[in-house]
């Protein structure tokens, strides 16, 4: 099974990838964190891409789709998987319809989290992410049990993009690049609406119910 999360930044698609991916045993495929892991490992890649998620920026498509492409075949990928923040622009949509296409499957469908954009921000505002064991937190709806520091120990930090002057830019290139796939893959009745409000548990279940286990082995 072949899985789209679309939505703002912010909006919980990582929170339910972790779940979700855990619970139907496919792998989730972040490409937000491929870069962020990219750029703490001094790779190529990451220092080409650094100062683009510094500002909220777009990285290049070129980039962008080289490195799904290269991710896709891997073995893990094979029998399905979950693409949380990826695609991001129309060119990265068509690009990734090719790459199924050339292994014969296709996308199954594509779950868009819908939310108003106050809670966007107040969601992004509040995350606290641990540099070490990478869990993700929130000051108020999920704080850790001491706070500032992980329940595994490690000091939390914020996204530098998490700040509110980023957060302003990253929230237009969002209404500006990525939101015209909400009617690109509507067209192709790939489109599964979720409510993002709610708790964790409740907005789960609205993906359970919008598709997700009746499409899952
Ligand atoms: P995205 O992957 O879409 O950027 P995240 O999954 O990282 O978003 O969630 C952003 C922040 O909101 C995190 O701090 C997370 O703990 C919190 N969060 C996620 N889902 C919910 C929810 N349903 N209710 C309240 N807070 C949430
Ligand atoms: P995210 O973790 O999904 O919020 O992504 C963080 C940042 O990584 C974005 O602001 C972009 O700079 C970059 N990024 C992640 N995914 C993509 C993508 N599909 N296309 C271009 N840039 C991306």
């Amino acid at each position: 099974m072949r899985f789209i999360f679309l939505g703002a930044p912010g909006v919980g698609k990582g929170t339910q990838v972790k779940r979700l991916s855990r619970e139907y045993a496919i792998p989730s495929i972040a490409t937000g964190d491929m870069f962020r892991g990219a750029i703490a490992k001094n790779t190529p890649i990451g220092l080409e891409v650094k100062s683009y998620l510094e500002s909220g920026r777009l990285v290049p498509d070129e980039v962008t789709i080289r490195m799904v492409q290269e991710r896709l075949c891997e073995e893990d990928a094979k029998g399905g998987y979950i693409l949380d923040g990826f695609p991001r622009t129309i060119k990265q949509a068509k690009a990734l319809s090719d790459i199924v296409k050339q292994s014969n499957n296709k996308i199954d469908r594509v779950f868009y989290f819908d939310l108003e954009k106050e809670e966007i921000k107040r969601r992004v505002l509040g995350r606290r992410n641990c540099p070490a064991c990478q869990q993700v937190y929130h000051l108020t709806y999920d704080p850790p049990k001491k706070d500032g520091v992980c329940d595994c120990g490690a000091t939390l930090v914020q996204r530098k993009d998490d700040q509110p002057e980023t957060l302003d830019t990253r929230l237009s290139v969002y209404q500006k690049e990525t939101t015209p796939l909400i009617d690109y893959y509507e067209r192709q009745n790939l489109l599964t609406r979720i409510d993002a409000s709610g708790t964790v548990d409740e907005v789960c279940e609205k993906v359970r119910c919008g598709g997700m286990q009746a499409l899952s082995p």
